[in-house]
């Protein structure tokens, strides 16, 4: 079977997501409602504004669709918040998709995003990382393994098909995350 690549276009910069996998030739689609999901292969939440997904997803009725997704699922900033069991700063209910403990906004406000340079498990070479209001992963259970760090902090985890960044991957030109994520 093909990869469709599902993209949640609810709210955020899923169109970042996308030309990725315009660059990559991976066949997409923008998810908006419980029955696009049925033909997807992965599942992709970018980065925006996780109190309005939660809004909107529950309104439309597949916030609990979303949470029991059996594919690989790759998560980015706001993605990531979703993804975890916990959610901090404030508290609020996330689909348990990952045994981590998300806090929201941990890097400071908007004015406060900036570029890094941190590494990633998949590769030797240095990754740049893009944090916007991102969330800091203030506890990883044990199944649950890095694979982005910045400094000595993780950035980013992954567990089974599950993977969570911090970060914008799709803010760069580097597609090795994508990549990785999609061979799930
Ligand atoms: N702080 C946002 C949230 O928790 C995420 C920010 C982002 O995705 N750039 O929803």
């Amino acid at each position: 079977m093909g990869i469709l690549a599902g993209v949640l276009a609810i709210q955020g910069d899923f169109k970042a997501h996308i030309r990725v996998f315009k660059k990559l030739g991976v066949a997409y689609k923008e998810i908006r409602s419980e029955k696009e999901l049925s033909d997807i292969t992965h599942l992709v939440v970018p980065g925006g504004e996780s109190t309005t997904i939660r809004k909107v997803a529950k309104s439309e009725g597949f916030w609990n669709r979303l949470a029991s997704f059996k594919g690989p699922v790759m998560g980015t900033c706001m993605g990531s918040v979703l993804m975890a069991k916990e959610i901090e700063s404030p508290k609020a209910e996330g689909w348990g998709m990952l045994d981590i403990t998300a806090k929201r906004n941990a890097y400071g406000r908007q004015i406060n995003s900036f570029t890094a340079t941190g590494k990633i498990a998949i590769s030797d070479e240095s990754f740049e990382m893009v944090f916007i209001r991102a969330p800091k992963f203030i506890r990883i259970g044990d199944k649950v393994k890095p694979i982005a760090w910045l400094g000595d902090e993780i950035t980013g985890v992954i567990s089974g098909n599950k993977m969570a960044l911090a970060f914008h991957p799709e803010l760069t030109e580097n597609s090795l995350l994508h990549e990785y994520f999609l061979s799930l």
